[in-house]
């Protein structure tokens, strides 16, 4: 008896992004981005909780911004695996509430329901994982998902548990920048060193790689999470609020209000000067002219930050703009000219603008599923962590054991003591960041080592091993040396969810398990009814039928495709099988039948 191999594994990749998600899936030598049924890559990162009770996400949800404004969350990706603290001043220029929950994370507040910013995220790829599905016609269970290459730990964390809770096994988390380097350079004829500019909606990354003969080697990255094409059009909205002179906009207004900017944003993209018509109740008609030049003086300060982690990247990296290759280009904002146009300047050469900066990520993404699925094995990348990983000594200063830019997966272990004798347990803080003293760093989680023998102040020597794995998430263990004893730990995340708390969300959504099976089943019955399809003409071709029994069928067949090709709801579809088949089943001496039987039979053994 021979085995015969495994099926290859169906990964996809995913780009999660603040503004728009989408999924790919490796094709040929590169990858191919799956659409939905109106042939649309993009799925806007937006959720409408609509009053009647519906959940719904995507290009509608867009559409029910103005409509909805408290109840229609967007940008969700700003506040993962933050605190409340340190996201107050942009969620006061949302239409949506912000406020502090437990352990002082950012929630989301919509009508009576109170959500995590993990489970809006999972709802978001949740949509998009149906839509792969649609896609490809079979389910699937596995991803590839990028975040920006300047997240940290928390926000890795939580990238991880929305992945989760929508019921998606997340096989990597890759850097988004590192991504559309793979989809840059995965024709093999781009060796050399490409920095790699993501200006998206939320977030802005910069990385510098290295590529030779397949392996992919991060040297530096730098960002800002906390900027992007929002900030743009905020600074238009103010610049609209400003010329109509309104004390408090609400939400409706704010809404309507920001929509305008972005459009303005991308019409000066294209045009040198645009203007809005803005007719708002009790006031009269006023149109609001802003030239390009005027804008780009708003914006300077924004991109000047972008250039300054630029330079920071390629100082870290030890080189000098004159060694870079390539500029490659990501991310929507990209298009705005004047970054082009200060890129160039910089860095002495016009940016390479071969790969769409929409789906560049995501076609990457692919292309490290299908690596990490087993099926090539002809590519390596080797990412970097961002920012130093460290613990907190005496008199809180930041003690670094990995340092930023370390490539990943890495480990190091040190050793401390404790400064009180006879103490039985020792707590430790977890910080990440560059600064000297942990004040000035981010808390990750703290630990704690119990059951530590009284011995003299000094004399325990504790080591502490720092684990980066290939996503970039942190895993602390802890061993007292000289007893041998491993003591009990305990890591308590500062930012997102602990187990117990993903568990809950789990359960939460059986609700969304079930619209999981439905959406399942719906793309079982649609792969039903086109190996019917393709199964009855090949039998027509076989059997010889009177014209009008012949004739039947085909009118039904050609129905039944038409509901396909119109993407009909499951009911139509399932009415229109069943009749072609009872049509085909009940013809003449089974001609049909039996064909169709055997061309279905020959059908799924090619499929
Ligand atoms: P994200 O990675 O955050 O999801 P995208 O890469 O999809 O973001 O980029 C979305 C951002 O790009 C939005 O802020 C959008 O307004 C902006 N954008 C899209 N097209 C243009 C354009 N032609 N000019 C300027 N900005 C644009
Ligand atoms: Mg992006």
């Amino acid at each position: 008896m021979t085995a015969s191999p495994p099926a290859p594994r169906l990964v996809i990749g995913i780009d999660l992004g603040t503004t728009n998600s989408l999924a790919a899936i490796r094709a040929g030598r590169g990858a191919r981005v799956l659409r939905d049924k109106d042939g649309e890559p993009l799925i806007p990162s937006i959720v409408c909780f609509h009053p009647d009770g519906r959940t719904i996400v995507g290009r509608e949800a867009k559409a029910l911004r103005l409509s909805f404004p408290e109840r229609t969350v967007f940008s969700a990706k700003r506040l993962i695996g933050r605190a409340g603290a340190e996201v107050d001043r942009e969620a006061r220029l949302l239409p949506y509430r912000v406020h502090r929950g437990e352990r002082d994370l950012a929630r989301i507040a919509v009508a009576d329901h109170d959500y995590a910013p993990e489970q809006i995220a999972a709802m978001v790829l949740q949509k998009v994982k149906s839509t792969a599905e649609h896609a490809l016609g079979q389910p699937v269970s596995a991803a590839v998902i990028t975040v920006p290459a300047w997240f940290d730990d928390g926000q890795r964390q939580a990238t991880r548990d929305a992945a989760h809770l929508a019921g998606l096994e997340c096989l990597r988390i890759v850097n988004e920048p590192t991504a559309a380097s793979l989809a840059y350079g995965i024709d093999g004829s781009k060796d050399g060193t490409v920095l790699v500019y993501d200006l998206g909606g939320g977030t802005f990354d910069v990385s510098i790689l290295r590529i030779d003969s397949g392996v992919f080697r991060v040297l530096a990255t730098s960002g800002d999470t906390h900027l992007g094409g929002d900030d743009f059009d905020q600074l238009l909205v103010e610049r609209i609020l400003g010329a109509v002179s309104v004390a408090a906009p609400d939400p409706y207004m704010l809404q309507a209000v920001r929509a305008a900017a972005e459009g303005l944003k991308i019409t000066l993209s294209s045009a040198t000067t645009a203007t809005l018509r803005l007719e708002l109740d009790g006031h009269a008609p006023l149109d609001i002219k802003i030239d390009r030049a005027e804008f780009e003086g708003l914006l300077a300060p924004y991109l000047q930050r972008t250039l300054a982690c630029c330079r920071r990247a390629l100082s870290d990296a030890s080189l000098t703009a004159a060694q870079i290759d390539d500029v490659v280009l990501v991310g929507g904002s990209t298009r705005i000219p004047m970054v082009r146009h200060l890129l160039h300047a910089e860095l002495g050469r016009a940016p390479h603008t071969g790969v769409d900066p929409d789906l560049a990520v995501a076609l990457g993404a692919a292309i490290q599923a299908d690596v990490l699925a087993g099926n090539d094995k002809s590519l390596l990348l080797l990412d970097v962590i961002p920012l130093s990983l460290g613990i907190e000594t005496l008199g809180g200063a930041m003690q670094k054991l990995i340092l930023r830019n370390s490539t990943i997966p890495t480990s190091a272990t040190e050793e401390f003591s404790i400064a009180v004798e006879g103490q039985t347990a020792v707590a430790l803080n977890i910080y990440q960041g560059e600064r000297e003293l942990v004040r000035d760093c981010r808390q990750l989680g703290s630990f704690t080592l119990h059951g530590l023998p009284p011995m003299p102040a000094g004399l325990p020597r504790i080591a502490v091993t720092f684990l980066v794995d290939a996503d970039g998430v942190l895993r602390v263990t802890a061993i007292e040396q000289r007893t041998g004893h491993e003591a009990s730990i305990q890591v308590v995340p500062t930012f997102g969810l602990s187990r117990d708390e993903v568990r809950r969300m789990m359960l939460d959504s059986i609700e969304n398990a079930q619209s999981d099976y439905v959406a399942r089943e719906a793309i079982d019955l649609r792969n039903k009814a086109q190996a019917m399809v393709s199964g009855t003409r090949k039998a027509l071709q076989l059997a010889s039928l009177p014209p009008d029994q012949t004739f039947a069928v085909q009118k039904s067949a050609r129905a039944l495709e038409k509901l396909l090709q119109a993407d009909a709801d499951a009911s139509s579809l399932k009415a229109a099988t069943e009749e072609l088949s009872k049509l085909t089943a009940t013809i003449a001496d089974d001609v049909i039948s039996s064909a169709v039987k055997r061309a279905l039979g020959d059908e799924q053994s090619h499929s």
